[in-house]
C-alpha cells in the first residue's frame, strides 16, 4: 500500500476526505453536528462524505440520520443491527469510508469540527496521521486524574510509543486506513492500533469541549474496560510480572528458611510464627488469585479472536454503493 501522493492530497478538484462519526443515541445533536462539519469540509475544499454509524440507538437517531442521506448525497449511513459499542462503530467507519484521508470523531460535539480543517492543512503537508492531542479536558478531577493514570501506565508497559493524552479524533491517510482495517485484532483499542501502524504521525493541541447532554453513552465500566483492553492488547508485561514476584517470594522463602535454621540449631530459640505464616500464607494466595486473573485476561481474548465472531453486524446501508462495500470481518 503507497502513501496517498502529495500532489493528489492537495489537489481539491480530485481527492476525496471522509468523516466518520459513531452515534448512540445523540438525536439531539445529529442536525448540528451534520451541519458543523459539513461546513468544515466545504472550508476544506473538493470531495468529501460524511458517514454515520448508528451504533443501535434507541432514541429517533435513525430516522434523522436517513433523512440527512435523503437531503444529502454526501451523508451516508451504517445502522447496526444492535449496540456494539464505540470501537466495533469506529471500526465499521474506517472500514467503509472510501476518501484519500478518513477523519475519525466522536458525535457529541466534544471533538471540535472546526479542527479538521487543520487535521486536512497537516495531511497536506505530508503527515499520514494527525491526532489531537487533549490540552484541556471538562471532565471531572477524578476522571481527569485516572485518564493521566491511564495513560502513564500504558505507556511504561506497551513495546508501542503510545501519544499521551489523544484520544480517536484524528486524521487517518488512506494507507493507514487500509492497513488498520486489515488488522485482524478483535479487540479493540484504536488510538493504539493507529500507533501501532506507523508512518509519519504528528499530534495537535486541540481544545476538548463539553459534552452536549452531559450524559456520557460510554460508562466508567465501558472506560474500564477498553483500558484493560490497551493494556492486555498492546503489552505482555502483567505476564512477565509475575516473574518478578516469583523471584521476589522465592528470596522471601529462602531467607526465613535460613533465618529459622539458624535459631533452631544455634540459638534453640523457638519462634513464635502463626501470625506471620498466616499473613505470608494468605499475601502469596491473593498474589496467586492475581496471577491466574491476569492469565484469564489474555484467555478471554484469546477465545474472542479464536471464536472470530464479527466486531459488528450492519443491519442497513444508506447511500452506500453496495457493489465496494466490504462486509464485517
Ligand atoms: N458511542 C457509540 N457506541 C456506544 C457508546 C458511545 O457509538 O456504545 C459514541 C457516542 O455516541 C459518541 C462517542 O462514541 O459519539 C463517544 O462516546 P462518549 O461521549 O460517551 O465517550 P467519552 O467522550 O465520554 O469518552
Ligand atoms: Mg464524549
Amino acid at each position: 500500500m503507497t502513501r496517498t501522493e502529495l500532489a493528489l492530497r492537495t489537489n481539491s478538484n480530485q481527492r476525496k476526505i471522509s468523516v466518520v462519526l459513531p452515534a448512540y443515541n445523540e438525536a439531539d445533536v445529529l442536525d448540528e453536528l451534520h451541519e458543523r462539519v459539513d461546513s468544515a469540509l466545504k472550508q476544506c475544499g473538493g470531495r468529501y462524505e460524511i458517514v454515520f454509524v448508528n451504533d443501535g440507538s434507541s432514541d429517533d437517531s435513525e430516522q434523522i440520520l436517513d433523512r440527512l442521506a435523503n437531503q444529502h448525497g454526501t451523508v451516508k449511513g451504517l445502522h447496526f443491527s444492535r449496540n456494539f459499542g464505540h470501537q466495533a462503530a469506529v471500526e465499521a467507519g474506517v472500514a467503509h469510508a472510501s476518501g484519500d484521508a478518513v477523519i475519525v470523531m466522536d458525535s457529541d460535539l466534544q471533538d471540535d469540527p472546526a479542527a479538521i480543517v487543520d487535521f486536512v492543512q497537516k495531511w497536506e503537508s505530508g503527515y499520514d496521521v494527525v491526532y489531537a492531542i487533549r490540552h484541556s479536558r471538562k471532565e471531572n478531577v477524578v476522571k481527569r486524574f485516572l485518564f493521566t493514570a491511564f495513560y502513564r501506565v500504558l505507556n511504561t508497559v506497551s513495546s508501542t510509543k503510545m501519544p499521551m493524552d489523544a484520544g480517536n479524533f484524528g486524521l487517518l491517510d488512506r494507507a493507514v486506513a487500509s492497513e488498520m482495517t486489515q488488522l485482524r485484532d478483535r479487540d479493540r483499542y484504536f488510538p493504539g492500533l493507529r500507533s501501532w501502524v506507523g508512518f509519519r504521525q504528528i499530534g495537535i493541541p486541540v481544545e476538548r469541549g463539553r459534552r452536549h447532554d452531559d450524559t456520557p453513552r460510554v460508562s466508567m465500566m465501558g472506560l474500564f474496560r477498553l483500558a484493560k483492553t490497551a493494556i492486555f492488547s498492546f503489552s505482555s508485561v502483567p505476564l512477565s510480572m509475575f516473574y518478578v514476584i516469583a523471584t521476589v517470594s522465592l528470596m522471601t522463602c529462602l531467607g526465613v528458611t535460613a533465618f529459622t535454621l539458624y535459631h533452631k540449631l544455634f540459638t534453640g530459640l523457638a519462634i513464635p510464627g502463626w501470625a506471620s505464616l498466616t499473613i505470608v500464607a494468605s499475601l502469596f494466595g491473593a498474589l496467586n488469585a492475581l496471577g491466574i486473573g491476569i492469565l484469564g485476561e489474555y484467555a478471554i481474548r484469546i477465545y474472542d479472536q479464536v471464536r472470530a465472531r464479527p466486531p459488528y453486524i450492519v443491519g442497513r446501508r444508506v447511500n452506500f454503493d453496495s457493489s465496494i462495500v466490504p462486509n464485517s470481518r
